[in-house]
Parts: C-alpha cells; sequence; structure tokens
C-alpha cells in the first residue's frame, strides 16, 4: 500500500483540480457512531428507519429523542486527525472542493472551508411549516416549536427518500465533471447520489481514490484503493505536500 500512498502524494502535490467526498467513516473516530456498524443502533431502532420523512410524520417525538440523542453526543466529539488533515489538503491544493454527506459539523470545526454539507446540518433546524430556518447548537425541547409561526421545527438535514437542498447537486455535480483527482472517504457507498460520484469523476477523466476501512461495493472500479483507518491515511497524503 506505501507505494499507492506515494502516487496518490505525488497526484496531490501536481496542482490537479481535487475533489474528496467524504461519508460517516471519517468521523467514526471521533466517536460518530456510523450506520452500518455494529453501533449503528439507537434504542433497537436502525437509524434509516428513523431518518426519514415518513418516521417523522407517524412519530415525531421519537425522531426528535433520536436527533436531540445524536446532537448531544456528537456536541462533544472532536475532529480528529482525518479531518484536520482534509483541512490542511484545502490549504495546499488552490483547486479544492470537500463534499461531505455527514451532518455532523467536524469538517467546519476542523477549519475545511471550501465544503458542501450535501445532507445538511445536525445543528441546523428549520420550521416544517414556515421558512423560518437557524443554526442552534443549544439544547432543545423534546418537540422544539418555531418562533414564528408555532408549527414543529425538523432537524435541518436531508432524510432519507427526500430530495437534496436545492442547487447543492448541480453545484457538486459541475464541480466533480471537472475534477481531476477524485477521492472517496469512510463511505460505504450505499447511499445514492454520493455513491455514483466517483462513475461521474472516471467518467470525465479523473483518477479515483478510495480511502476505507474495509472493501465497498466501489472499490474494484478505483484507481486506488487504500485500506484502512482515515485518521491513519490521510494525515499520511498531506505530510510533505508542497506550498
Ligand atoms: P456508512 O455508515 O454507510 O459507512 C461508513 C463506512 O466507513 C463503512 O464502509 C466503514 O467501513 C467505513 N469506516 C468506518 N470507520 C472508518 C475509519 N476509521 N476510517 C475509514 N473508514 C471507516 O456511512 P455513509 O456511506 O456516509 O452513509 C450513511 C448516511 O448516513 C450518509 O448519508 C450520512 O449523511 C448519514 N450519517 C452521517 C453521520 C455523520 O454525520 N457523522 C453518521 C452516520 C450516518
Ligand atoms: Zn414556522
Amino acid at each position: 500500500m506505501q507505494a499507492d500512498i506515494e502516487m496518490v502524494k505525488a497526484l496531490l502535490d501536481g496542482g490537479r483540480k481535487v475533489v474528496v467526498l467524504t461519508g460517516a467513516g471519517v468521523s467514526a473516530e471521533s466517536g460518530v457512531p456510523t450506520f452500518r456498524g455494529n453501533d449503528g443502533l439507537w434504542k433497537s431502532h436502525r437509524p434509516e428507519d428513523l431518518a426519514r420523512p415518513d418516521a417523522f410524520a407517524m412519530n415525531p417525538e421519537l425522531v426528535w429523542e433520536f436527533y436531540n440523542w445524536r446532537r448531544e453526543l456528537i456536541g462533544k466529539c472532536e475532529p480528529n486527525p482525518a479531518h484536520q488533515a482534509l483541512a490542511e489538503m484545502e490549504r495546499h491544493i488552490p483547486n479544492f472542493l470537500l463534499i461531505t454527506q455527514n451532518v455532523d459539523g467536524l469538517h467546519a470545526q476542523a477549519g475545511s472551508r471550501k465544503l458542501i454539507e450535501m445532507h445538511g446540518s445536525l445543528w441546523q433546524v428549520r420550521c416544517t411549516s414556515c421558512s423560518h430556518s437557524r443554526e442552534d447548537r443549544a439544547e432543545l425541547p423534546a418537540m422544539p416549536e418555531c418562533p414564528d409561526c408555532g408549527h414543529l421545527l425538523r432537524p435541518g438535514v436531508v432524510w432519507f427518500g427526500e430530495p437534496l437542498i436545492p442547487g447543492v447537486l448541480k453545484v457538486a455535480i459541475a464541480q466533480i465533471s471537472s475534477a481531476e483527482v477524485f477521492i472517496s472517504v469512510g463511505t460505504s457507498n450505499m447511499v445514492q447520489p454520493a455513491a455514483s460520484f466517483y462513475q461521474l469523476a472516471k467518467d470525465h477523466g479523473a483518477v479515483t481514490v478510495e480511502v476505507n476501512l474495509e472493501p465497498t461495493s466501489n472499490t474494484g472500479f478505483m484507481d486506488f484503493a487504500l485500506h484502512g483507518k482515515a485518521g491513519d491515511i490521510l494525515p499520511e497524503l498531506v505530510t510533505g505536500l508542497s506550498k
């Protein structure tokens, strides 16, 4: 794997446009549970069964209980060396974009600025009825209400089965289509459309790299597959980058 790491480093040092896609695995070493690991269940519910609009419509109290638990847990988590390495990568590579599926806010906390949070943020809440939307890190009531209209608030995240925030997909597609190096980190590639981004990058001539704890369904299609902890591999990739 060392030879592959050196080759990827050379690509990153060559002034190329780099787009990185991250998933839950990049935050695992910060103590944020992924959805598909052994630690994935919450009170015997699968997160995928709660992070969806029909679950919220049927039992908003349960879904808010899950989100308030996640906000409390993740509020105590800190960025790890993988987040820090990506913030560092941005400082070395002029043409760089980080697209994350994560809603934990840890990339921004680590200093990433050229960042798209394509599934929104746990720290954003919005009204189910009017246009009220705000960033809020404080503890919320069990059923938080909109200060403007009194209707129920909801987490400002994109749930399974919901469309992405308008405009986000368009920007992501345009950026990925012009990437020369595409790196996916810590994603099981089971959630669309992100799971297909590598294909888009490849179709437009990018070199594709996977960094993940274990092989995924996309591994065989990648030019480089670096398997191990993101918190070990990403710092290696940025060590010694010029500028
Ligand atoms: P996932 O849980 O489906 O997959 C995580 C992947 O990361 C797995 O393939 C696993 O092998 C790998 N992984 C685990 N630990 C790792 C490590 N230390 N280093 C490198 N790789 C590691 O996550 P996903 O593909 O992002 O899809 C889940 C969806 O749920 C996403 O859409 C995301 O929005 C959401 N989600 C977000 C968070 C978060 O914000 N941190 C957490 C859970 C789920
Ligand atoms: Zn409202």
